[in-house]
């Protein structure tokens, strides 16, 4: 039986999403068919912003946080690396934390510099970070959520760019892209106040959150009728 720890790592959570979707995932859905499902479900969390529905918001955006992480496998992208390499317990553009790009409106990306000894362990942690880095007091959750929709379509970008030529650099954006999307996800929950890790823990205590199964065995109907 696979299931999600309260105290994951990031890693150990990439691993249990190829455990039991990887099959699936490699059966039925390409790199773009997944993007759409992250996109999917991100929408559906951000509806539930829009009408102040935390349940709906809290078990769409799992759902495509988990789409999310079956691409970072299917890229093979370690996203926990990736992530600490950008936000090094600092915001990625000016550098500092907490962030200070309101006040400092700095014209370009400043240097980070990266102190392994504050790097976090689990999952938690990285949430926890973020939440120094940017925080949740200092803005709303529609904030929260247009800058995931913002940083959505930076990441989508980044993958139609890649997918056309297949150039090493344009990967490159999509592995940056890729930290800033998961920030953003991070974001949205430390907005709401909820811990993903411990959401996720509840939601995969056993195999697929749905049909209860490792590998999943749902079927390509029935996940992309998935009403939520
Ligand atoms: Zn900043
Ligand atoms: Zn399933």
């Amino acid at each position: 039986m696979a299931s999600v720890e309260p105290n994951t790592t990031i890693k150990e959570y990439q691993a249990f999403v190829q455990e039991v979707y990887g099959l699936s995932n490699d059966r039925y859905f390409s790199v773009a068919d997944m993007l759409a499902n992250v996109e999917r479900f991100i929408m559906r969390g951000l509806k539930g912003i829009r009408k102040g529905d935390r349940e709906k918001s809290k078990i769409n955006l799992l759902i495509s946080f988990s789409w999310f992480i079956s691409m970072m496998n299917q890229l093979h992208i370690d996203i926990e690396g990736e992530a600490w390499k950008r936000f090094p317990y600092l915001c990625s553009y000016c550098a500092a934390c907490p962030c200070s790009c309101k006040e400092e409106k700095f014209e370009e990306r400043q240097k980070v510099f990266v102190n392994e000894k504050k790097r976090p362990k689990t999952l938690e942690e990285f949430q926890n970070m973020f939440g120094k880095i940017y925080l949740p007091e200092k803005r709303s959750i529609e904030h929260a959520g247009v800058h995931l929709a913002e940083e959505l379509g930076e990441f989508s970008e980044a993958i139609l760019t890649y997918r056309g030529g297949h150039k090493d650099e344009d990967f490159e954006s999509v592995e940056l892209e890729a930290a800033d999307l998961f920030s953003c996800f991070m974001g949205v929950f430390n907005s709401l106040g909820m811990s993903v890790a411990k959401e996720l823990s509840i939601m995969f205590s056993k195999n697929c959150h749905v049909c209860k199964n490792s590998p999943c065995t749902c079927n390509f109907v029935d996940i992309t009728k998935f009403k939520s």
